[in-house]
């Protein structure tokens, strides 16, 4: 993990986006608020792999496209460099090329009725690189993510190669254009479990030798804490825990991170493992307090009611959790934290 601060490369400021969702009775018609992604700010930095972690249904695949500008936020603002980028600005080539999105999927994510040739040159074609150079850039890109010899992969359709090879190739065509940020969604998520490790190399080899600004999107805190410099956890659109490091998988502070850490499956452990219970948080309006509290095991009166402030509970790590607040709590819910702390660690 590198010390010193290299420059952000992209960041949010209080990013959100709410998707309006109507249904229609017999006699009426609703329209309700969907905050898929709330209030997030973050930074990615040149040559660190920042993990995003957390469960389907959390806002980190939407976050990534509201990155890339495929999503409009509802508000915030992001900032590539120095430059200040509106909600509602058309996303240019020149954003285009700078920040590049990996998808989940590599088998659909390839036109399947053209050659991996077509695949790459035609980003490069669109981004004005001048014909003489293309085939020497979709060459230079397969080269980068290890398929060579490249003119063994060149003339291959999608359907000739592995899953592994896919997501290679997919990778190769958002290096074409040369971007700062890549932004890997998932990427090893549909891949056999013997390919998944090369492509997590990979990642992180590019990102040191291309001082690329990574965000690794992810379910599997596991290969979070392999690959990530800095480590993020969502939950229902909001981030919940983020550390510099490693910290946050070694000590999770946040009851979800703490769950998730749980559910990494450890052969040899023994008895109970922790676990929760209660329904999945709702990300429809209106939903207040904290919206893990229908899953925490530690939930008190203050939780259902207020949304909990992100504190710091160590240098670089902070927590959005009650718990972590104990002089802003109610004295009902001060003494029933105290019982819980004694009677059942944060730590598990
Ligand atoms: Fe649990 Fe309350 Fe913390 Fe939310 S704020 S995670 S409900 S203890």
């Amino acid at each position: 993990m590198k010390l010193d601060t290299p420059p952000v490369r992209l960041g949010a400021r209080h990013v959100s986006r709410h998707f309006t969702v109507r249904s229609s009775g017999r006699f009426s018609r609703t329209a309700r608020s969907v905050r898929a992604v709330d209030d997030v700010t973050l930074d990615l930095v040149s040559g660190r792999v920042t993990a995003v972690v957390g469960e389907s249904g959390s806002g980190k695949s939407v976050l990534a496209k509201m990155l890339a500008r495929i999503v409009t936020p509802t508000s915030g603002e992001l900032l590539l460099g120095d430059q200040v980028i509106a909600p509602r600005a058309k996303r240019t080539l020149e954003y285009a090329a700078q920040v590049q999105l990996v998808l989940q999927d590599p088998f659909s994510s390839l036109n399947p009725v053209h050659p991996i040739h077509h695949c790459l040159s035609r980003p490069l074609r669109i981004h004005g690189t001048p014909r003489e150079r293309v085939d020497e850039m979709a060459r230079g890109a397969l080269e980068r993510v290890a398929l060579n010899p490249p003119e063994r992969f060149l003339d291959r359709y999608p359907h000739e190669l592995s899953g592994g090879q896919l997501q290679r190739v997919s990778i190769a065509r958002a290096l074409c254009v040369r971007p700062g940020v890549l932004l890997a969604d998932e990427p090893i998520s549909m891949l056999d479990v013997s390919v998944r490790l090369g492509i997590l190399n990979l990642l992180r080899g590019l990102c040191d030798s291309e001082d690329l600004a990574v965000m690794y999107i992810t379910h599997d805190i596991a290969s979070a804490r392999y690959l990530a410099d800095d480590t993020i956890v969502m939950y229902a659109g909001q981030i919940v825990e983020r550390s510099l490091g490693t910290a946050l998988v070694d000590e999770p502070t946040h009851p979800y991170t703490q769950l998730l850490v749980a559910s990494v499956p450890d052969p040899t452990a023994t008895g109970t493992k922790f676990t929760a219970s209660g329904e999945h948080s709702n990300t429809v309006t209106p939903d207040v307090g904290c919206r893990f509290a229908p899953r925490c095991r530690y939930a008190m009166e203050v939780c259902r009611r207020e949304s909990p402030p992100e504190v710091e509970v160590a240098p670089g790590h902070s927590s959005r959790c009650w718990l972590h607040e104990p002089q802003r709590v109610g004295a009902k819910d001060q003494e029933s934290l105290t019982l819980r702390r004694k009677g059942a660690p944060l730590a598990t």
